[in-house]
């Protein structure tokens, strides 16, 4: 359906869950966050039927995130039953890929398309630090297993931070001539007051044009990310701004947290719940949410924090 300000509205992020098996030092806090009881967050019977609603408005792309959604049980049997919903044309999935080496063949089988995975740093104990509590080797494991599934596309995350991985985007990039994947670079977006990162961590992706000037433009395949790619990569690099160039006015989607709440945009505080309605009720609640998003979020700075009103991961991203 289009939107309030003309724009077509065919893509929902669903997150299953907002627990994860990292603490990354810019999503989630380090102690992680409140558990919230089981009663509040959205069974899976809900989460399909929120699916259903969605598709009956003219959302085709789903896009399963979390917290980690890897982590959830169920995630498989999620995923078919979503793939299974007529009118959506696309399960995509975004994952740490630390859990993809059990979870790769049967999630292809279940009908996910495409695999995001985030990466953002190529050295173990830069890893082990923005992760808190991760293993470069396992995410890498994970990479490997998700290519041998056979997804159609795979794509690796890199959230841009100055003094941390900056020194790195030759290396990531270089990853679109060793495997078939997309390097997105996404600028880092203030979520946390306490994530430890000062000014000069918010760094604009085109820092990434200036370290590898051999990157040649690419045409754009209609996202959000502009595209370019190193000579003989079989990958391209995406440069994805949500700080310095926010792409509100073809902004095309909308979010469900796990605990139910439609959020119509990830920067500003709005969120409509779905928890126990039924079909028609989710239906209503999904047009009034649509209907709702704003024109554009407030700018978004290191002094002027999102206004999401929640960490990333009780998002999805
Ligand atoms: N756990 C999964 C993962 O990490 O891919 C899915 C959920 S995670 C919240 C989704 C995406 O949000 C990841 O690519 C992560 O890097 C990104 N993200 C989280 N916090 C961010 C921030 N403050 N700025 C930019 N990207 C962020
Ligand atoms: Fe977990 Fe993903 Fe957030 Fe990292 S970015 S803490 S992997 S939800």
């Amino acid at each position: 359906m289009l939107d309030a300000y003309g724009r077509k509205i065919n893509y929902l992020r669903l997150s299953v869950t907002q627990l994860c098996n990292l603490r990354c030092r810019y999503c989630m806090p380090a102690g992680g966050v409140l558990k919230k009881r089981h009663d509040e967050m959205l069974t899976q019977e809900e989460m399909i039927r929120a699916v259903k609603a969605a598709a009956s408005l003219g959302i085709t792309k789903l896009r399963i995130t979390g917290g980690e959604p890897l982590v959830k049980r169920n995630i498989v049997s999620i995923c078919r039953e979503a793939a299974n919903v007529a009118g959506i044309d696309e399960v995509c999935i975004t994952t740490n890929a630390t859990l993809m080496p059990e979870l790769a063949a049967p999630l292809r089988e279940a009908g996910v398309r495409r695999v995001n995975i985030s990466l953002d740093t190529l050295d173990e104990k830069k890893y082990a630090f923005i992760t808190r509590t991760g293993s470069l080797s396992q995410a890498l494991k994970g990479l490997e297993a998700t290519l041998d599934a056979g997804f159609e596309k795979v794509k690796i995350n890199a959230v841009l931070i100055g003094g941390f991985n900056d020194d790195e985007v030759g290396a990531l990039a270089a990853l679109t001539k060793e495997y078939p994947v997309d390097v997105r670079f996404i600028e880092l977006m203030p979520m946390l007051d306490e994530c430890g990162f000062g000014k000069d961590a918010y760094i604009p992706c085109d820092t990434v044009l200036r370290r590898i000037p051999e990157l040649r433009k690419v045409a754009s395949d209609g996202g959000v990310a502009r595209l370019y790619a190193l000579d003989g990569a079989m990958g391209n690099i995406g440069l994805i701004s949500p700080v310095s160039d926010h792409f509100c006015a073809g902004c095309n989607r909308v979010r469900l947290t796990a605990d139910g709440k439609i959020k119509p945009c990830l920067h500003s505080n709005g969120e409509y719940s779905v928890k126990g309605l039924d079909l028609a009720g989710m239906r209503e609640c999904f047009e009034r949410a649509i209907l709702a998003k704003p024109a554009a979020h407030s700018p978004l700075s290191f002094s002027r924090h999102s206004g999401a009103g929640r960490s990333m991961n009780q998002i999805g991203g």
